[in-house]
């Protein structure tokens, strides 16, 4: 029972209080994860069809917890979101992968994920900014990929931002192409440049003319626009031969390669690798 500060008890199924304990001890623990280490960024490569070759990676985060194992961003990433430590946790990421992609061999790009929390506060292009000074990462290198929800909240003052971030050399894509309610309007309103064709197509197109369909549209606008365009989540060979008949000009997913450590990064462009 819980006081509910009217002076009255309210009486939660056992189940209930389970899930909001743990909830709570999870934020506990999200708190701190920072402080302790416990991020990691894997990176997933991404190819250029054209030539084969990889033309950059995707940082994406990974939460070791100490008694839960493995957590996938999918979970912490919007509870960090919501709790308010995303914008530190971004921050962090940007750092960590800024300061790896220095170490390549070769000028090849790094994709960084943006929180559309993140674009709050009016102090992104600072961030940025100081993090491209300590770590001597070329700006011309580094992709921020943000989704519609950033778009969402304050067209004018995020765009202002999205300039901003264009200003200093970096490129702007747009994530998950097609989920939302209104991608086509934010194209025409800030010059993205790249389009990341969300999974959901990819999968859906051995089985859906409609999403064949749809993937050669973005593909078209993207060549129209002077967008390069990206296919996430390809696993099989005959996705990436649809995606290619499609004319997508780039592919990521497990099929091209799965995240990877950082030292398997490193290595795989220390090579040259081509696909
Ligand atoms: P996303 O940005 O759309 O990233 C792509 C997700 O698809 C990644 O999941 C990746 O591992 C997964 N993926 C790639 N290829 C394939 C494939 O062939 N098949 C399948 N089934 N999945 C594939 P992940 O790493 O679990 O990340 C999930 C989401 O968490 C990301 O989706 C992104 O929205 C968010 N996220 C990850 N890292 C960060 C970060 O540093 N900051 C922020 N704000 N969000 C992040
Ligand atoms: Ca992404
Ligand atoms: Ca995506
Ligand atoms: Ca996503």
């Amino acid at each position: 029972a819980k006081a509910d500060g009217r002076g009255t008890y309210r009486f939660f199924e056992p189940a209930m209080n389970a899930a909001v304990q743990a909830r709570r001890s999870l934020e506990i623990d999200l708190r701190r994860a920072l402080a302790l280490k416990q991020f990691t960024l894997v990176f997933q490569p991404q190819i250029r069809l054209e030539t084969g070759e990889v033309s950059g990676f995707e940082a994406l985060l990974r939460w070791h917890h100490p008694e839960r194992g493995l957590i996938s961003p999918a979970t912490f990433i919007p509870l960090a979101e919501e709790i308010g430590v995303i914008v530190g946790i971004g921050e962090w990421a940007l750092r960590t992968a800024c300061r790896e992609a220095a170490r390549w061999a070769q000028p090849a790009s790094i994709a960084v994920n943006l929180s559309p929390i993140q674009f709050r506060g009016g102090k992104l292009v600072e961030t940025v900014t100081l993090v491209l000074a300590q770590t001597g990462l070329d700006p011309a290198r580094l992709e921020l990929e943000i989704t519609e929800g950033a778009l969402l909240d304050d067209t004018d003052g995020v765009l202002t931002v999205l300039n901003g971030l264009r200003h200093l050399g970096v490129r702007i894509s747009m994530d998950d192409f097609g989920t939302g309610y209104s991608s086509l309007s934010y194209l025409q309103k800030f010059p993205f440049d790249k389009i990341k064709i969300d999974q959901s197509f990819v999968r859906g197109m051995a089985g859906s003319a409609e999403c064949g369909a749809i993937v050669r549209a973005i593909a078209r606008l993207g060549a129209s626009l002077g967008m390069r365009t990206t296919a996430e989540g390809v696993e099989t060979a005959d996705q990436l031969d649809a995606i290619r008949a499609e004319g997508c000009t780039e592919v990521q997913g497990y099929l091209t390669g799965r995240p990877m450590p950082a030292s398997e990064a490193f290595a795989l462009l220390g090579a040259g690798a081509h696909v």
